[in-house]
Parts: C-alpha cells; structure tokens; sequence
C-alpha cells in the first residue's frame, strides 16, 4: 500500500503515515517486520509475492524505508545501505579506474579519509575545492572535467552552505554528476534533487533516524534509468551491502516523526546560535541561520523551514578553554553523531588534529529538549 498521489502532499503528512504503509495481513496500521532472507516459489517456479526470492536483494523491509523516502526526497527511486560510509562507497565504486573526481573540502572527516584512500588505490584523480565558492567549484569542473563532484550542505563541522543548482550547472557542463550529502538538512530542509542534484546521499544514522540507535545510510536519484543508479544497485545486489529488515523497520519507525524533529531541533539551534553570538566567551559562531554567517543568504533561499541542528562555535582561549567548558555540561552528551533527539558536543580538534579545525571548535547537534534548559547548561559550563 502507499499514499494516493504523495506529490501532493507535505513531509509532516508522508512521515507520519509512513507513506501509507499498513501491515495488510492484520490491518495493523505499523508494518511488520518481515525477518526471512528467503522467499518461496510457486509450482511454475515463479517468486509468489512481490518478485521476492533472496534477502539480499529483495528485501520487504528496506523497500518500505526507501519507498517513503523517495516521497520525502521526491526521488525516482532510493537505495538503502548497512552505513553511511556503505553509501559513499556505493557511489565511488562506480567509476572506472583513472577517472577524476571533483569533491568538497572541509567536509566531513571520515568521507574525506576513505575518499582519499580510495581513489589512490584506484588510480583516479582527486580534486580537493571550497565548494561554497561557487566560482572555483566551476573553474575546478572546466579545468578537470570530473565524472563526478561530491558536495555537502550544510557541512560538517563548519557548516558551509553550498549552492547546489550553480555547482549541478557546472557539473552537468564538463557531461559529470552532482552528488550531494544532504544528512544535516535531511529532505524536510531542503530536497536537494529539486536543485538539480543527481543523486542525494544521507546518513540516516542522523537526522532521518533520530535517535541514536541504527547505523544506516541511504542513496536518492532523480533517475533510476542511469546508468550510475544500475551500477549501484547492481554493485547492492551482489556485493551485499544492504541493510537489515530491523534497523529497516526501526529506521522508519524514527522517520515518522522526522519533520517534528527537525523543526524543533532548528529552532533550539537557532536560540542557541543567537545565545552564543552574544556570549563573552565566545569568539565565533558557525551557524547558517544568523544573518552574519557568509552562507546566510543562499540558506534562507535553499533550506526552508529552518537551519538544522548541527552548529559549531569557537571558545575564547583554545583547546584548554574549550575542554573546560565541555567537561562542565551537564545536559550536552560529550559524543560524537548528530541529528539525534539529544543533545551532543564534541571537540572535533581532539578527533582529527590534522584537519585544520580551530583548537577551540565546539560542535553540537542540537536536540529536542527545552532551549531553556540547554542555553542554562551552555551558560554555567562557558561561565555566565
Ligand atoms: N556524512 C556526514 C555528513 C556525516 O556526518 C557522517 C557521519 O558522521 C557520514 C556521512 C557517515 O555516515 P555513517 O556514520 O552512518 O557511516
């Protein structure tokens, strides 16, 4: 079952009712969990339901979560995977070896790290650009016409804001591909295929699950027919990584409330972000939705209902300044992840010395408790 004519509908709407899914052998209104890797077939040997024969490819509960992501995204089709890595590997798998390759700088660390490592053993080349500067991102595309550019917006840690129809434009040029890492705007902040990405990678650990307990990823494209998206599904079916039915379940189990979320999660970072901005302690914040950050303008034009719950912010005084702060809060979990419905921060100089990220960098992901309560925590650990 699914929604009649979802197009028409908005993500609060999709969400909630799971696009429409029922269980149909109990009138159930959740959808069963459907455990079994595989699949009878009738006396003509003909797969009886669905075309299903083998988990690893036809997978009952993996197809719900992409069936009501494709509605949120406003895909043609979306591929789920065991991870968010498993995604982005999904994707970089599909070049041939001495292809170029176009990706962001400063994004986040472990796609950059495994992206690298990667196309060196590849033998595929490796433009490194700021993104949100729209006129090197082209100039990089005319001077090395990449099979593929990788973006991500807002970006993680330090929440650039990418333009994503100027850099489709300057891809799509030189005949490559735009893929965009949407995970810290998730579809109900901006549908990044409607901007001309060709395909959207999130991390649904994050947002799209919400509360920090299932590792998955997913893939969205506005073709199926390409020849990227069969060489990713083909690459799914046999190479096997896909996701299982209970995190698939438990996966759109915490989409439901995804709009709900995000919105309040926004709003927090919102009053949190301006909290900071006034702070003494404060040396600077990274946050697209005050109208000081470089990216401000092209966010309000490219995210709609709110900036996310990822922000970061420098602390007056370095790594010393910083950790103080960190280890006096009492509601902010001191954990790495984002997009959950509680609040985290992290040092990122700790985790990725080398990266350039500034020694007093703090970045939260922002949850769903009061704002109140959160900005007393931030206020007592940063000394009021
Ligand atoms: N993309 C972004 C923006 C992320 O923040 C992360 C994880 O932190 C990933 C990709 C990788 O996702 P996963 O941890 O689900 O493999």
């Amino acid at each position: 079952m699914s929604l009649k004519n979802p197009a028409s509908l908005h993500p609060a709407t999709i969400a909630a009712q799971a696009g429409g899914l029922l269980d149909t052998g109990t009138g159930g209104v959740v959808p069963p969990i459907h455990p079994a890797t595989t699949f009878v077939r009738d006396e003509d040997y003909v797969p009886t339901v669905d075309g299903n024969v083998y988990s690893r490819s036809h997978a009952p509960n993996g197809r719900m979560v992409e069936q009501v992501l494709a509605q949120l995204e406003g895909a043609a089709a979306s591929m789920v995977f065991p991870s968010g890595m498993a995604a982005v590997a999904a994707v970089f798998r599909t070049l041939p070896a001495g292809a170029s390759v176009l990706v962001q700088s400063q994004i986040y660390w472990g796609t950059t790290a495994w992206i690298r490592t990667f196309c060196t053993r590849r033998d595929i080349t490796l433009v490194e650009v700021e993104a949100a500067d729209a006129a090197a991102f082209t100039a990089a595309c005319d001077a090395h016409t990449p099979a593929l550019a990788w973006i991500e917006t807002p970006s993680n840690p330090w929440l650039r804001i990418v333009d994503i129809a100027a850099c489709a434009d300057a891809v799509h040029s030189v005949g490559g591909k735009l893929i965009a890492d949407m995970t810290t705007a998730t579809p109900v902040l901006t549908r990044g295929l409607a901007f001309g990405a060709d395909i959207v990678m999130h991390s649904a650990t994050k947002g799209l699950n919400g509360h920090s307990d299932v590792l998955a990823g997913a893939l969205c494209c506005a073709d199926a027919g390409s020849e990227m998206w069969q060489a990713i599904r083909l690459d799914r079916d046999t190479a096997g990584a896909v996701l299982g039915p209970f995190e698939a379940w438990l996966l759109l189990r915490g989409m439901r409330t995804l709009p709900l979320r995000v919105e309040r999660m926004s709003s927090n970072a919102m009053r949190l972000a301006e909290y900071l901005n006034d702070h003494p302690a404060v040396e600077t914040v990274l946050y697209p939705g005050l109208p000081a950050h470089g990216g401000h303008d092209l966010a309000t034009r490219q995210m709609t209902g709110g900036f996310g719950p990822l922000l970061s912010f420098v602390v007056k005084g370095g790594a010393p300044a910083a950790l103080g702060a960190v280890a006096r809060l009492q509601l902010f979990h001191r954990a790495t992840s984002l997009g959950g419905v509680e609040s985290l921060v992290e040092h990122r100089h700790t985790i990725e010395p080398h990266t350039g990220i500034p020694e007093g960098l703090l970045r939260l992901s922002v949850g769903i408790e009061s704002a109140a309560d959160l900005m007393d925590d931030l206020g007592q650990a940063l000394g009021q």
